[in-house]
């Protein structure tokens, strides 16, 4: 076994080529790697047989928890029946029909269609090219500027690394490209002048988001794009009234709305979807992650009935919709998201999400909250964070080079729970299967616990 397990990992510093990886630190083995074997409920195990409790749900995508007979057996029952048919011009399966009406009865209301994709990066590449069509069908052709946030996360394709507002998706690559331009990111917690209460703060980004398309021009602005609750970015629940002031400012100006709910769609925030939660009326929904809790690679844009209409517009002017991919609606990946949304109302877990997510936080924040070094514990259902600082009084904050937050993930990680150290700032960030019960909440607490004091008291 470790023979092999040496040769395998030779193997994998000279030849595969990991996403979001240091290059040079991974292929010269100065960086831990990890061959993952097994999982079960929230918790993993490598290849060595060393077991973590999962606190980030993969990438905060396996809601349902790990090694759920349910949905395997739909993958392979799909499998051995058709593995394969497109569902270009007008072809389905009875999955893909099925899972395109329980996501539509599910979602936010006056939402109409689906269409599916593999990843979250493609279903908001599908969102700027709709965004795009729609404005030519309306007679709009100069209406195509796309503003999204800094610190949002919607990809890291070209144009989707643009509409991400984090420096280490643009660093060399020659992103962001026009036309996507980033407004205030709704971080209260950095941003605000400190004599302003949550409801100033969100005026003030919805005032800057004003501002910004008065300066491009109305006529040229098409759509905003944002997450529910701010994700990759550090995992920042909107400040209180955000999303009504935004969506005043939006309609105003006959600008689109997309909700991107690749994280928070099918229950982490205790809700179906994170736009009930905070009364977002989105004009096009992005899914991902959570839709098959990553059993298979699927997303989603849930289109709107009001775009629907002009979209059918479109292509009784232009013909067919030159727009997909070989496996958009793979008939593998959408028996796993029927079994997978059947599994999430089985298990009860949105309500789940909501109430243990709940008392997860509040035992984070009594464990934690207090220490001087930590300026904010928060998040929202079953999303949790907690954000290092110098000086919580005066908000100052680590020299990024002493790399805080991943010193505090990796001693976590040592202790036998996964966090993941978020990528912009010292915030280590919690996003656990929707499943996660209190007892298991209690471990990760405690352990985050020890691995914030033995690092912050060595500093
Ligand atoms: N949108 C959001 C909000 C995300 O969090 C992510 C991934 O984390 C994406 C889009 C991109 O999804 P993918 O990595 O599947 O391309």
């Amino acid at each position: 076994m470790l023979e092999q397990s040496n040769e395998l990992s030779a193997w994998d510093r000279d030849h595969f080529f990991h996403p979001s990886t240091h290059m040079g630190t991974h292929a010269r083995g100065e960086s831990p790697a990890r061959i993952m074997a097994g999982g079960e409920g929230v918790t993993v195990w490598d290849n060595t047989g060393k077991k973590s409790i999962d606190a980030f749900a993969g990438l905060y995508c396996v809601n349902v928890g790990y090694g759920r007979q349910k949905v395997a057996d739909a993958i392979a029952e799909q499998a051995k029946n058709l593995a394969y048919y497109h569902a270009y011009v007008g072809h389905g399966t009875e999955a893909s029909i099925t899972l395109a009406k329980m996501i539509i009865d599910r979602a936010p209301k006056g939402m109409s269609r689906v269409y599916f994709g593999l990843s979250g990066s493609d279903a908001n590449e599908t969102n700027i090219k709709l965004i795009w069509y729609y404005n030519n069908v309306l007679g709009r052709p100069e209406k195509k500027k796309i503003i999204s946030r800094w610190r949002g996360y919607h990809g890291s394709g070209v144009m989707t690394g643009s509409l991400t507002g984090l420096e280490l998706f643009h660093n060399a690559f020659d992103l962001p490209r026009a036309p996507i331009t980033h407004t205030e990111a709704p971080y209260y917690f950095r941003r605000a002048d400190r004599s302003m209460s949550e409801e100033q703060f969100s005026q003030y980004c919805a005032d800057k988001l004003e501002e910004m398309i008065l300066a491009e021009g109305p006529d040229t602005v098409a759509a905003f794009i944002g997450e529910p609750i701010l994700g990759t970015g550090g995992i920042v629940p909107p400040p209180a009234g955000y999303w009504q002031k935004i969506q005043a400012v939006l309609n105003k100006y006959d600008v689109l709305l997309v909700a991107d709910e690749v994280v928070t769609g099918f229950g982490r925030l205790g809700t179906m979807f994170g736009s009930d939660h905070y009364g977002i009326k989105p004009d096009l929904i992005t899914i991902a992650k959570g839709l098959t809790s990553a059993y298979a690679p699927l997303s989603g844009v849930i289109v709107s009935d009001k775009v629907w209409q002009v979209l059918v517009k479109g292509s009784d002017k232009l013909g067919s919709l030159g727009h997909g991919w070989t496996y958009s609606a793979h008939p593998i990946c959408v028996a796993a998201g029927v079994a997978n949304l059947e599994l999430i109302d089985e298990m009860d877990l949105v309500r789940n999400a909501g109430e243990t997510g709940a008392y997860f936080r509040a035992e984070l924040a009594k464990a934690v909250g207090s220490h001087r070094n930590v300026g904010e514990v928060r998040g929202d259902g079953m999303l949790a964070a907690v954000e290092f600082v110098k000086d919580r009084d005066d908000r100052v904050f680590f020299d990024p080079a002493l790399k805080v937050g991943p010193q505090i993930a990796t001693a976590l990680a040592a202790s036998g729970v996964i966090g993941r150290a978020m990528p912009q700032g010292d915030i280590l960030g919690f996003a656990p299967p929707l499943c996660l019960t209190r007892e298991e909440a209690d471990t990760i607490v405690a352990k985050t616990a020890d691995a914030v004091n033995s690092v912050l008291s060595a500093l």
